[in-house]
């Protein structure tokens, strides 16, 4: 059982009644626990961060339920489970996490997550030390957060993250503020844990050419309601990505420009320009 929406909305209230903002409606939705990789797209104020606040609980639902794990959370703050260990279960990566840095050492920031969770002292180091091994960042664990790189500091954060282990992990355009570079090595990384361990990946970005490559479904919110749920490559095929304002992956219209111009027929299961180089050379070879 992983996280399930049914006909959840939340409402912003305002200073007086008809202030109060509709942020999402009626959503229902499925996550499984694992191996998925998703991206949550839509345009600012479509609602995606109000959605996934309540993966966590960090929001509740002003109407409907949200399953996560099979415990049940509804608006009655009083009679829902305990909200900690749901947290520990569901990770967030905010945007620029690396500004929540606050401990002497690098060490002891990643630990401090951990610790929170109720693990001990050493337990917290080891698997600190863990996380920070796949970051490639256990070189500087004695160091201070504030004298490193915006990149290195990223890292720091997102170790902190996975350092407690959670199932899902949610992403909010971690790649935000990098370069092409340091953002290509953090969605390897993400990538990476999510094939080498199972974990649910969701991940709100604008970038459709990250989406592409490393999502397999996508989930589009349009003012507050969810106007797409399905396959990546389906999303494409035809023009109904417009009118969600979404904007077609650069791989893509390559491969329209190749077809059209060449007179090809490179089907959309090229997720980038490396994956379409690779399948066009095969076809050259076979010529
Ligand atoms: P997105 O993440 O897609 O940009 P949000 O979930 O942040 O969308 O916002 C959805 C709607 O809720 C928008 O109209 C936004 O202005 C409103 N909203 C978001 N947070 C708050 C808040 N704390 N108080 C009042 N309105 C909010």
């Amino acid at each position: 059982m992983g996280i399930k929406f049914e006909s959840l909305s939340h409402f912003y209230s305002g200073v007086k009644k008809e202030d109060s903002v509709v942020a999402i409606k009626d959503i229902n939705l499925y996550i499984e626990e694992k191996n998925e990789f998703i991206a949550l797209c839509g345009q600012t104020g479509s609602g995606k961060s109000t959605l996934v606040q309540h993966m966590n609980a960090l929001l509740l639902p002003t109407s409907g339920i949200i399953k996560i794990f099979d415990n049940v959370i509804t608006s009655k703050k009083k009679k829902n489970p305990p909200l900690k260990p749901i947290r520990k279960r569901v990770g967030f990566v905010f945007q620029f996490p690396e500004y929540q840095l606050f401990e002497e050492t690098v060490l002891k920031d990643i630990m401090f997550a951990p610790k929170i969770f109720g693990n001990k002292d050493l337990e917290a180091k080891n698997k600190s030390v863990e996380a920070a091994k796949l970051l490639g960042i256990e070189e500087i664990l004695e160091k201070s957060p504030f004298n490193l790189s915006g990149g290195q500091m990223r890292k720091v954060a997102i170790a902190g993250i996975l350092a407690y282990d959670p199932d899902i992990l949610v992403l909010d355009e971690p790649t935000r503020g990098l370069d092409p570079k340091g953002a290509k090595e953090i969605m390897e990384l993400f990538y990476k844990i999510h094939k080498d361990f199972g974990k649910t990946i969701i991940l709100i970005s604008h970038d459709m050419n990250i989406v592409y490559k490393y999502a397999s479904r996508i989930i589009v919110m349009q003012n507050g309601q969810k106007a797409y749920d399905g396959d990546k490559v389906e999303l494409f095929k035809n023009d109904n990505y417009k009118s969600l304002a979404l904007t077609k992956p650069e791989v893509l219209n390559s491969i329209d420009r190749i077809n059209s111009k060449l007179n090809y027929q490179i089907d959309y299961n090229h997720f980038d320009i490396d994956d379409l180089l690779s399948s066009l050379r095969k076809v050259n070879n076979h010529e």
